[in-house]
């Protein structure tokens, strides 16, 4: 099952993301995550990145291009991949729709979760992120068993500097003039499908899962 989990920042791709590969098994390819890995442990990659990322601006198309097909060309997605935070652009689509065409694993689906304005803001400046292993959570809507604790692995969790305020609204603006392009681009495809986001998390897994069983 091929699929990409499309949506503005604070959506809920990384929290379904999370739940959905265990239930179908896939890989979960989060470039967000990959590229904050890269700069906590201070590789070329993240010290090229981390500006950006710091200031709520995408990293520029052919790093991630390049990142995408490596990780496409592991192992583990040979019965799939469930990408989350790539594409973000239109040159990253195309460049997707080439690198599947040469590995043949074409996309199934693009799963577009929904969320307004508003309600993006409120998850994301609540959000509280796992170092460790990536899981996230919310200071309201998603509280972590022990307070401030990761429930997967028990690390110690953050506010990601990205999650403050003004960045947020750049990373807003960012996904609106850059990002949200691609849900026509997908839909003229014929492969976008549409999902409320606004409803609680279960409630959107239910959703999603409804589409993503149609392709096991
Ligand atoms: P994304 O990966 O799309 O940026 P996350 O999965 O990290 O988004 O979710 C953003 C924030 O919103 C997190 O704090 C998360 O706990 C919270 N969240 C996720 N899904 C929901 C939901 N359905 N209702 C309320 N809060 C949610
Ligand atoms: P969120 O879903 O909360 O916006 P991500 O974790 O997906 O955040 O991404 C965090 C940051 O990493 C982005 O603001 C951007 O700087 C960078 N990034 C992640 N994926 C991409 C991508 N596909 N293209 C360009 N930049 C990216
Ligand atoms: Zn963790």
């Amino acid at each position: 099952m091929n699929v990409v989990l499309f949506g503005p920042p604070g959506a809920g791709k990384g929290t379904q993301a999370k739940e959905l590969i265990k239930k179908y098994n896939i890989p979960h390819i989060s470039t967000g995550d990959i590229l904050r890995a890269n700069v906590r442990d201070g590789t070329e990659l993240g010290k090229e990145a981390k500006g950006y990322m710091d200031r709520g601006e995408l990293v520029p198309d052919s790093v991630l291009i390049g990142l995408i097909r490596n990780r496409l060309n592991e192992d583990d997605c040979e019965d799939g991949y469930l990408l989350d935070g790539y594409p973000r652009t239109i040159p990253q689509a195309d460049a997707l729709d080439g690198i599947l065409r040469e590995i043949g694993k074409p996309l199934d689906v693009v799963i577009n979760i929904d969320v307004s304005d508003d309600k993006l803001v409120e998850r994301l400046s609540g959000r509280r992120t796992c170092p460790n292993c990536g899981e996230s959570y919310h200071v309201v809507f998603n509280s972590p068993e022990k307070q401030g604790i990761c429930n997967v692995c028990g690390s110690q969790l953050y506010q990601r500097d990205d999650d403050r305020e003004e960045v947020i609204r750049q990373r807003l603006t960012v996904y609106n003039q850059k990002t949200k392009p691609l849900i026509d681009y997908y839909d003229k495809a014929g492969i976008l499908v549409n999902i409320d986001g606004s409803n609680n998390v279960d409630k959107v897994f239910q959703a999603v899962s409804g589409v993503m069983d149609k392709y096991k």
